[in-house]
């Protein structure tokens, strides 16, 4: 009986080390002003559609019109050991691109200013950001744009151009993800049904 039990304990034990030794996290970092209910409303989306829980990290210090790749990687050499990269939210100008993803140099850097293009109203905001945020964390576990049209991965020119494309992953491309993203060593959170019926989709229609 003993035995077992010391069995038992190891196993518990060497799972536990497992765990800790491969999980890794996507971190959140904003720069200079940012909503903050904004940010939490980026972060749930990407919990939403992508599974990633995004972990809050220091802010990154950027000056006026500095170059988002600068500031982008200021914040990847603020990773810890356990950060896979880094997704950066701010407002930095509606002269600056609209965002800069560097997978090699593991960060992605969105800009704010102009996700707001068109003084939007918050909820278009977010899915906006939200929907950049999901190319992001695609990038990040090395994919690449998808030829599929209703696919959030699918190319597009202008902001505004985001409101008519998919606020998802495509079937391939969730399956894709979700398999980058474990061998990656994130941790996916399956969304709870409650979560789904809350998070904008359309009902089914009986
Ligand atoms: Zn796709």
């Amino acid at each position: 009986m003993k035995k077992v039990i010391l069995m038992l304990v190891g196993l518990v034990v060497a799972g536990q080390m497992a765990t800790g030794a491969e999980a890794r996290v996507v971190a959140l970092a904003t720069s200079g002003d940012v909503d903050g209910e904004l940010v939490a409303r980026v972060a749930e989306y990407v919990r939403t559609h992508a599974q990633v829980t995004l972990r809050p990290t220091d802010p990154v210090a950027a000056e006026a019109g500095e170059d988002l790749n600068v500031i982008g990687r200021r914040a990847a050499g603020a990773l810890k050991e356990d950060e896979l990269g880094v997704l950066v939210l701010g407002q930095f100008g509606e002269d600056q691109p609209q965002g800069i993803c560097l997978p090699p140099e593991r960060f992605g850097i969105l800009n704010l200013s102009r996700h707001a293009a068109g003084e939007v109203e918050m909820d278009r905001l977010a899915r906006r950001a939200g929907q950049d945020s999901l190319r992001v964390m695609a990038l990040l576990v090395g994919m690449s744009p998808c030829p599929f049209p209703l696919c959030v991965l699918a190319g597009f020119e202008k902001t505004e151009d985001l409101d008519r494309m998919s606020g998802n992953y495509c079937p391939p491309c969730q399956d894709r993800f979700a398999r980058l993203a474990r061998e990656a060593g994130l941790e996916l959170t399956p969304t709870a049904p409650a979560d789904e019926a809350g998070a904008g989709e359309l009902p089914a229609v009986e």
